[in-house]
C-alpha cells in the first residue's frame, strides 16, 4: 500500500514548523526528502512516526512495522555497539547477525567498547545498524550519514540500499550529493 501524506502541517504556537505538505510514497520506493536546515524535515518525520499530532492534514497507509534512525543517535553510552543493537532488538537478532551488520558498516574492532568511547561517525553507524536489523516494511532515516567521511559514507549508503531492498526507504538529508548517490526519487521541501 502507498503511504499518503495529505496537507500535513505542524505549528508550535506562532512557529510554522511544517507548512502544508503532501506526498505519495509507493510501497518499496526509495525516496529522499531534500531541504535546508529548518525547513521541517525532522518535524515531518515525527508526524509520520506518530510521535506528534499534526496541526492539520493526515497520514494514510502507514505499514505496521516502521524502523527509524533519528536525528540523534539515541544510544546507551555505557553499553557496547553489540549490546546497543541486541538490547533494542531482543530475540529478533543474534549476536552474530549484529556483529555482521556492524562489520558491514565498517565497525570491526570496536564492537565491545562502550559506545561513548567511539567517534561520532562510529556511533552514527551503530544507530544505523540497529535500524537495519529491525524487520520493517518502512525505514525512515533522519540525516543518517551526517558526520561520516566520504569513503565511509559510500560504504554505509551502499549497505543501507542493499539491506532495505524491496522495502520502502525514506531518507531525509540537506545534502544534494547524498540524495543523488542514493539514486531514488528526490523530493525538495
Ligand atoms: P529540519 O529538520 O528541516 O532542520 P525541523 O523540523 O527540526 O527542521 O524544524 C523546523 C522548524 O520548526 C524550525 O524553525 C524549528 O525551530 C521549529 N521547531 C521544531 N520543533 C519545534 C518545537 N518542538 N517547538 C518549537 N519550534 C520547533
Ligand atoms: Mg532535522
Amino acid at each position: 500500500m502507498a503511504i499518503i501524506l495529505e496537507n500535513l502541517t505542524k505549528s508550535y504556537g506562532e512557529t510554522l514548523a511544517l507548512p502544508p505538505f503532501s506526498l505519495r510514497v509507493e510501497e518499496g520506493e526509495k525516496l529522499c526528502l531534500l531541504g535546508p536546515s529548518g525547513c521541517g524535515k525532522t518535524t515531518l518525520l515525527r508526524l509520520l512516526l506518530g510521535l506528534e499530532a499534526p496541526t492539520g492534514g493526515r497520514v494514510l497507509g502507514l505499514p505496521d512495522r516502521i524502523s527509524a534512525v533519528f536525528q540523534e543517535d539515541r544510544l546507551c553510552p555505557a553499553f557496547s555497539a553489540l549490546t546497543n543493537v541486541t538490547l533494542a532488538l531482543g530475540r529478533q537478532v543474534t549476536k552474530e547477525q549484529a556483529a555482521r551488520m556492524l562489520r558491514e558498516l565498517g565497525l570491526g574492532e570496536d564492537l565491545n567498547k562502550p559506545v561513548r568511547e567511539l567517534s561520532g561517525g562510529m556511533q552514527r553507524r551503530v544507530a544505523i545498524a540497529r535500524s537495519l536489523l529491525c524487520p520493517a516494511e518502512l525505514y525512515v532515516m533522519d540525516e543518517p550519514f551526517k558526520g561520516l567521511d566520504e569513503d565511509t559514507r559510500r560504504q554505509v549508503m551502499d549497505a543501507v540500499l542493499a539491506r532495505t531492498e524491496g522495502k520502502t526507504l525514506l531518507v531525509v538529508t540537506h545534502d544534494p550529493e547524498e540524495a543523488a548517490y542514493l539514486g531514488g526519487r528526490i523530493v525538495r521541501m
